[in-house]
């Protein structure tokens, strides 16, 4: 089926990366930058190029189109979604990918930055690379690959479908803004997608296919401390600040931290701090891959800071907790069927499934829960929010051959 089949998605790729998406967590638009119009526009306008006569990005930066079926059997509408924007972690102005060709298992120097090398044994999952054709930037910027590589197979899917016979139910193209600064699926209009069943395509290695993310609250403490001039403030003055200090050093390193667990071990993880002597608040980021964990680690949290404001009777505080996201795996179990044709497209692929839980949300753990049940499957992507972020062409195709093979399941099983 795919001997004569021209791929687009590299060439598509190394066009979109040049284009800045970076999202801004601090923005309060939607988009929350407005840059990320522009390669929404190219995007709804190669997909009409392809007659995809409906694509369109709406005011919101999101694009949205529809694959007409080709099939009389009655199957369930599929979406496949990918996030535009990139991570505010790492600079996206002026990315210049390169194709390293052929690629023999070296390190890569890349020639903006030569302190930036991309070595394979800190990424030993290049060493299955040797032979294939790798991606990257130029040493002082990201890539991008996360996720303008799901953007370009997705649009790779579009423009194999409309070339060429295959039998499929309709197919509905999602691409979203902000995903990377949690707010991807924030406007995106369930009914205009009208889809029954999702996929992101938004994940690393050749074969991964991820049904779990982290649950996820947010905790906002507010400590109010007592304030008076420092000259006469001798039994009066309690001090905020310091109080927020005893709150975090209280907090296990070696435990319950992000950076002493992996795995399927959640975390507390303080991730702002602002404050004067009079009042200081903490942010935390709660994460565990059970509610009941969630709510276990925030009463622990609500303890450590009791404790300490026990010395402090004139102080108090506030404790507000939010949720984030769940885990999907709550909506995939219902739908077993989702990840079941996923493994299936997989293996036909002639990959073998590698199950992974996701330490983070996706896109997919919203629109799980908002009704569309939405595995993430893999993109490609490597190293991602870095200078040494990196992608293979041939993974690329084979996201690519995976997402037909998965049309063709959805319309054979139905
Ligand atoms: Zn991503």
């Amino acid at each position: 089926m795919f001997e004569n089949y021209k791929y687009t998605a590299a060439e598509r790729f190394m066009r979109y990366v040049r284009i800045d998406t970076q999202s801004d967590p601090q923005s309060s638009s939607y988009p929350t930058t407005e840059k990320q119009k522009d390669l929404g526009k190219i995007l709804a306008e190669e997909l009409r190029q392809m007659g995809i006569a409906d694509a369109q990005m709406d005011e919101w930066g999101y694009v949205y189109a529809t694959i007409p079926a080709t099939t009389d059997k009655k199957v369930p509408v599929v979406c496949f979604c990918a996030h535009m924007d990139t991570a505010p972690d790492c600079s996206g102005t002026n990315v210049k990918p390169i194709l390293h060709k052929n690629y023999q298992g070296q390190d890569i120097v890349l020639p903006d930055d030569t302190t930036q090398v991309l070595r394979p044994s800190e990424y030993p999952y290049l060493k299955t690379q040797v032979g294939n054709d790798i991606i990257t930037a130029s040493g002082t910027t990201l890539l991008g690959s996360d996720d303008k590589a799901g953007v370009a197979e997705i649009m790779d899917l579009a423009n194999f479908l409309t070339t060429n016979k295959v039998k499929h139910g309709e197919i509905k193209i999602l691409f979203t803004p902000d995903e990377e600064v949690g707010k991807g699926t924030a406007k995106v209009d369930m009914k205009k997608l009208g889809a029954e069943f999702g996929y992101t395509l938004d994940s690393g290695d050749a074969g991964a296919l991820e049904d779990e993310t982290f649950s996820a609250d947010g905790v906002h403490v507010v400590i109010h401390g007592v304030i008076s001039h420092p000259g006469y403030a001798k039994d009066k003055m309690i001090n905020a600040m310091k109080i927020a200090g005893e709150i975090l050093a209280a907090l296990p390193k070696d435990r319950l931290s992000p950076e002493s667990t992996d795995g399927k071990r959640g975390f507390i993880h303080p991730v702002r701090l602002e404050g004067i002597a009079e009042k200081c608040t903490i942010d935390f980021i709660i994460r565990d891959f059970e509610t009941e964990g969630l709510k276990k680690k925030e009463d622990y949290l609500r303890t450590q800071i009791e404790e300490r404001m026990r010395t402090y009777p004139k102080a108090s505080f506030e404790f507000h907790v939010t949720e984030q996201y769940r885990n999907m795996k709550e909506v995939l179990d219902l739908y077993p069927h989702v990840v079941d044709y996923a493994k299936e497209a997989i293996t036909r692929t002639g990959l073998e499934p590698k199950m992974e839980s996701i330490r983070g949300g996706t896109d997919g753990s919203r629109l799980s829960f908002m009704g569309l049940p939405c595995p993430n499957l893999f993109a490609g992507e490597q190293g991602i929010h870095s200078k040494l972020e990196h992608i293979s062409v041939q993974d690329m195709n084979k996201a690519v051959q995976m997402l037909v093979h998965l049309v063709q399941v959805w319309e054979e099983k139905s």
